[in-house]
């Protein structure tokens, strides 16, 4: 009765994705529309000649960003336009229930916030309050299951600005924003400028405009990622960062499990989405989230420069 529930929800789901996602492209100013479809690659590195299905969840329980539809289309149309992987947009926590997590790929946690396998409140009465515990339990633990198994999960921005208190998910999504003290343009450090998700920016830094995170002391740390953009450090405000180690990174991947992990903190603003750069950047962190790149993951030392030492 269970599993014919979840089936109905599931399929409910999908005819809701394609309200979302029409809604979406509707929504969009044709000029930023234009300038999207100008950024896009035609393609990336080799993929399997099927493509990926890859899921893009965008609840928010907490605060929610105007950038989403512009961030679902560009990462719908980054997908369809070099063929590497279709997706399924959702906001319904449903697509997390084991037998639907497994029908993907990869999951890209696209600005989402707070703990978005919960309802918004939780119900007053115990009883429902409990079922809708354990139903949060059992979700928690199907996209652990489902990343250590060997798929993929892929964080933009406030990705991080979600379930800051689950240690499992904050280790998958490698840190737990705490804020964020720069909103400008601001210089970007690649961390070892030869690393094949740093290729797309040429060898050099760059400059953007975006909201800057900063994250939770303990997390998002060097040793235990590898680290791939960061804050230029010679940057004189960087100084109104209070990390322990002065660290601000960006950009990383990891393995956990039998899976990968990719992250990327920027993707506040809409034009981080006709970035041209930064949308290959993140084609090819979802390219190695997805399998398809075997590239050194493992962390580095960073020098003063952040080039390996
Ligand atoms: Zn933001």
């Amino acid at each position: 009765m269970k599993r014919v529930s979840i089936a109905i929800s599931f399929a409910l789901a999908i005819v809701q994705v394609l309200r979302v996602v029409t809604a979406c492209v509707a929504d969009i100013d044709p000029e930023v529309m234009n300038r999207i479809k100008r950024a896009l690659p035609a393609s990336g590195f080799e993929a399997p000649s099927d493509p990926h299905r890859v899921l893009i969840f965008t609840k928010t329980n907490g605060f929610r960003h105007d950038s989403i539809p512009v961030g679902v289309v560009a990462l719908t149309r980054l997908g369809s336009t070099t063929g590497i992987y279709e997706i399924v947009h959702s906001e319904d926590d449903v697509m997390f229930e084991p037998e639907n997590l497994n029908t993907f790929d990869a999951v890209i946690m696209l600005n989402t916030t707070g703990e978005v396998f919960r309802p918004k409140s939780l119900p007053d009465d115990p009883q429902e309050r409990d079922a809708a515990l354990q139903r949060e339990n059992r979700l928690k633990k199907s996209l652990v299951d489902y990343v250590k198994s060997g798929k993929g999960l892929v964080g933009v921005h406030s990705a991080t600005d979600t379930y800051k208190n689950w240690k499992a998910y904050n280790e998958m999504m490698g840190g737990v924003c705490v804020g964020h003290p720069w909103h400008t343009e601001v210089p970007i450090r690649l961390l070892d400028a030869s690393h094949p998700l740093n290729a797309v920016f040429g060898g050099r830094g760059f400059m953007i405009k975006d909201e800057i995170y900063q994250f939770r002391d303990g997390t998002a740390r060097p040793q235990d990622r590898r680290m791939l953009l960061s804050l230029n450090p010679d940057w004189e405000p960087i100084s109104k960062g209070t990390r322990e180690d002065g660290f601000y990174p960006l950009s990383w991947i990891a393995q956990y499990g039998n899976g990968r992990t990719f992250y990327c903190a920027l993707g506040h603003r809409d034009e981080t989405y006709s970035n041209p750069a930064v949308l290959r950047h993140y084609l090819a962190g979802i390219q190695y989230a997805l399998g398809d790149l075997a590239v050194d993951d493992a962390p580095i030392v960073i020098d003063k420069q952040g080039g390996k030492q």
